[in-house]
């Protein structure tokens, strides 16, 4: 059928038929007022006939008139509506972090009339962009369009009003039981409690506001921090920037796993493909090409393979390609202004202390209802009854409770963040406290990802690079004869990375495996640059973390030929030949597996090894996968982190292990993981296919003793997650990869790497690693035990006190004495001192013991039986000593005063001991000693 865009299909989602078109929305079942949304968005379309929108069904009917619109357009229209509906109701925001939010931006540049982007001859766009290709537009100009376009932002999302969040927090249990004493203390004319009560109230809330939106502040800035980045051409030199900077006519660099930062049109792609699902709700990624010329200004959207998308995600291949919107005037900006993610998050630990803080008001209303039931037994009118108790339930009240949590949660997130490692959500730091698991991948994070050539072997010997000074070959000094040079040459052809300085300065830019064989062939006197240019690139196949190999074919003198690199098991295969001592050989079984054998003896010296092999190009047939001539090994080391070892030290002491998760050699990974104690004596070691051989229960079993998993594809990394997490594991699990983003998500923390890391993986991730150290786990755990640790200490202080002082005001209430602390004084100081307690309980630094005792479980209560015990014990002694001082002043002088102010002292010099004591002695944060 003509107009069907690629990959789509008649599914249950969708029923087509000659001029009618059904599809199913994702939210429509009962939501009428979203459907109406639908129906007028749509209605008014070219072509459309009449639609109707079934919130029965939750099914859109059109029917349309054929030739003037598309079936494929009329239901992104539908989807665009839907998902810009869902969007204003504040219901679910559609997924495109791409861009963030700011102010308005000015207008965008146009497409001459009656064309569009997509439909342009690309010397014609270039013309209206007024750009050039290959070197991107100078900074004065990039920086003259900033100021004219504005930054490459959606609008700003609806902050939320202040009376708003005064109005969450006036509703908090606690506030509102003041705020009831207050009114009922003024109705009975006790002036100074009520304004007391009142004022309280007052003062708390606006604490509570204040802590709330500098929290926000704290999460938003860090946000800002992981957004996503794009890489620019700016006079001829790439260039990485924050994804706001990108102006219209930029040329902008894409590689798998990053977010399209703005809408731009193709110059060049190697294998791209897109997740347009964003925009077209199209699942299965968009196949892109510039070369594929099939555009008339009409095109849908899902059918413009030449142009890529703000917000849509690069799943695989790389590409060039020419901006020609930016914020507000993408395709999505166009859809709707975007609500910012996550606006407000309740942690579970925050709502279980909000449970706990609503049976306290209900607590309270009781103890507040005996004491004036008791006081109308005793014959007191119902205003002085109700006066007394009022007094009572006051001073039961934990007044700064809530606002703790969040103190001591948003601290830990502050600290986190000058230790390297940023969160965007409160509870990551609740299950960071508790992690048991740390599934970490090497390079970068276990290593320092400054990778090196030590050694090549080829033709049968073998060369050394280790040595500054010169070249040894078998051991002897050697200048690079002909098979060096020829592998050397093959690893700088097949390579992404470029050279950056030079003299001393010289390094390498892009990915670290390919920078060093840059470096190396440097060495030998290659000049990368100069052989790129007279070889230039006719084709390339990326690498993917899949197939462990990169292809890319060049015109040579002799006519095309295929260069590849990458993981010796995976290119040997392709090899019928190798380069031997005297020139092309048949590469035999023997030969194949001497071969193997060199590379494996390589890796277990701890290097990275990579297979360089190259063939003419001389069939048709693309990627032609054999006949490849082999060239050679190159041998890289990559250092680990000086860090990496004490870090893992502290984790196995805190009782957490750690797991390796690489795509590298078994043996490489393996002598790695044993450098820095990740790997004992009775460590176990798998690799992917391995554990692609093990049912789920032979893993279970032997996930205990399974410390190294190598050559892992991202699905083996969901598998470990999913078995470690049904064995009552709780995983922290670090990803860098596109495809890593499944396990993050499945992890209770994910932890992407801030550096290494695409912008998908930053997305899916709680935890992103600033310098992509290991060592910031460690910490970022460190620091979720320690708010934990902290929230038990201060809830603990904040019952035992209370509850101290309830007992206090009933037990007079009940024998009919007065009350040892009048209520307004009462209520001052429970404001100053357990404000001031509470708060530096809750944001005190980690202690030194907190990495020396076991992960907490997960669903633990938040206070133990023990501690339970512990808190009513030292409550009633807090109680009945006020109350025996205040009877010991008023009998020694017959003063009520000196029994109030005997009481008043007491009671605080009793709190202030039991902080101290808190703070010193429950350790553990789980009993009070
Ligand atoms: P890691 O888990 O250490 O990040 P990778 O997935 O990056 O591992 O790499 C896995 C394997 O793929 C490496 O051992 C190497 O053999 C191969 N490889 C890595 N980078 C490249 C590259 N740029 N080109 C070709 N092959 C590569
Ligand atoms: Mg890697």
């Amino acid at each position: 059928m003509p107009g069907i865009a690629f990959g789509w299909s008649d599914d249950g989602h969708r029923h087509l038929l000659p001029g009618r078109l059904r599809v199913a929305v994702d939210g429509l079942m009962r939501n009428a007022h979203l459907g109406g949304l639908i129906v007028r968005q749509v209605a008014g379309q070219p072509g459309v006939r009449r639609v109707a929108a079934n919130p029965w069904t939750g099914r859109v009917l059109v029917t349309f008139a054929q030739g003037q619109v598309t079936p494929c357009e009329l239901e992104r229209l539908i989807l665009l509506a839907a998902g810009a509906g869902q969007v204003a109701a504040g219901r679910e925001p559609m997924p495109v972090a791409g861009v963030s939010t700011g102010e308005t931006p000015g207008a965008a540049p146009e497409p001459p009339a009656g064309t569009a982007w997509h439909a342009l001859p690309l010397e014609a766009l270039i013309r209206t962009l007024d750009t050039a290709t290959p070197r991107g537009l100078p900074e004065v100009e990039a920086a003259r369009r900033l100021e004219l376009f504005g930054p490459n932002q959606l609008r700003a999302a609806r902050q939320a009003a202040l009376s708003e969040v005064v109005l969450r927090q006036l509703k908090n249990p606690i506030t509102l039981l003041l705020l009831g004493a207050g009114g009922v203390s003024l109705a009975v004319a006790q002036w100074l409690e009520g304004i007391a009560a009142l004022g309280i109230a007052g003062v708390t809330t606006y604490m509570a506001v204040r802590q709330e939106s500098r929290a926000t502040h704290a999460l938003g800035a860090l946000s800002k921090l992981a957004a996503p980045r794009a890489v620019v051409v700016r006079g001829g030199r790439p260039l990485a920037l924050p994804a706001e900077l990108v102006v219209p006519g930029e040329l902008i660099i894409l590689e798998e796993g990053d977010r399209v930062p703005a809408d731009a049109r193709l110059v060049f792609s190697a294998a791209l493909q897109v997740d347009e699902s964003a925009l077209t709700g199209e699942s299965c990624p968009a196949v892109k090409d510039p070369a594929l010329h099939c555009c008339s200004p009409a095109t849908p959207l899902a059918d413009r393979h030449n142009m890529v998308y703000a917000g849509t995600v690069v799943t695989s291949g790389r590409a060039q390609a020419l901006v020609v919107a930016t914020g507000m005037a993408t395709e999505v900006g166009k859809v709707a202004a975007l609500l910012e993610e996550g606006s407000r998050e309740v942690t579970p630990l925050q709502r279980r202390l909000q449970q706990l803080a609503r049976w306290m008001f209900w607590g309270i209303l009781g103890i507040g209802a005996a004491g004036t039931a008791m006081g109308v037994a005793r014959g007191l009118p119902l205003g002085a009854a109700l006066a007394q108790s009022v007094s009572v339930a006051v001073s039961a009240m934990p007044q700064g409770l809530p606002v703790t949590v969040t103190i001591a949660l948003s601290t830990a997130v502050t600290r986190l963040a000058e230790q390297g490692a940023m969160t965007r959500r409160l509870g990551a730091m609740e299950s960071l406290g508790a992690t048991t698991v740390i599934c970490t991948d090497k390079t970068g994070t276990i290593t320092c990802n400054r990778l090196s050539v030590r050694e090549v072997q080829v033709a049968g010997a073998r060369w050394a690079l280790g040595n500054e000074a010169d070249l040894l070959r078998d051991g002897a000094p050697a200048v690079p004869d002909g098979p060096l040079i020829a592998a050397l040459e093959a690893a700088a052809l097949c390579n992404n990375a470029r050279l950056v300085g030079d003299g001393a300065m010289l390094r390498a830019e892009g990915d670290a495996t390919e920078g060093a064989l840059l470096l190396a062939a440097r060495r030998v006197g290659i000049d990368p640059t100069t052989l790129q240019a007279k070889y230039p690139r006719l084709h390339e196949t990326p690498f993917s973390a899949g197939e462990r190999r990169m292809s890319v074919v060049c015109q040579t003198d002799g006519g095309p030929a295929l260069y590849v690199k990458g993981a010796p098991e995976t290119v040997l295969p392709m090899c019928s030949r190798w380069l031997g001592p005297s020139g092309g050989e048949a590469l035999t079984g023997a030969a194949r597996r001497e071969q193997l054998a060199a590379a494996e003896a390589m890796a277990a010296r701890g290097m990275r090894v990579l297979a360089l092999a190259w063939r003419p190009q001389d069939q048709p047939v693309f990627p032609a996968a054999n006949g490849f001539i082999f060239l050679g090994f190159a041998g890289m080391v990559d250092a680990p982190r000086p860090g990496a070892q004490p870090a893992i030290a502290r984790c196995r002491e805190a009782g957490i292990r750690v797991l390796m998760l690489t795509g590298d050699h078994p043996a490489t990974a393996a002598a790695v993981a044993r450098e820095v104690g990740i790997l004992g004596p009775a460590g176990l070691v798998l690799t992917g296919p391995q554990l692609d051989a093990m049912t789920d229960s032979e893993l279970a079993a032997a996930a205990d003793q399974l410390a190294v998993c190598a050559r892992v594809a991202p699905e083996h990394k969901l598998r470990v997650v999913r078995i470690l997490k049904g064995q009552g594991h709780v995983v922290a699990m670090t990803g860098d990869g596109v495809n890593d983003a499944p396990a993050l998500q499945a992890a209770d923390t994910g932890i992407a790497m801030g550096i290494a890391g695409t912008d998908v993986t930053r997305g899916a991730a709680n935890l992103v690693l600033t310098d992509d150290d290991f060592t910031a786990i460690v910490m970022a755990v460190e620091q979720g035990r320690s708010a934990y640790a902290n929230i038990r200490r201060a809830l603990t202080y904040s019952l035992t006190t209370n509850g101290g002082e309830a007992l206090m005001a009933l037990l007079p209430l009940a024998v009919g004495l007065a009350l040892p602390v009048p209520a307004a004084m009462l209520l001052i100081t429970n404001m100053l001192c357990d404000g001031l307690v509470s708060l530096s309980l809750a944001t005190d630094q980690p202690e030194p013991g907190v990495m020396a005792r076991p992960p907490r479980p997960l669903g633990e209560p938040v206070l133990g039986r023990g501690t339970v015990g512990a808190v009513a014990v030292r409550g009633a002694a807090i109680g009945l000593s006020t109350v025996g001082l205040y009877t010991a002043g008023l009998a020694m002088t017959g003063l009520p005063a000196v029994g109030y102010s005997m009481a008043l002292a007491g009671l605080v010099a009793a709190k202030l001991c039991f902080a101290w004591q808190v703070r010193r002695r429950s350790l553990d944060g789980s009993v009070v000693a």
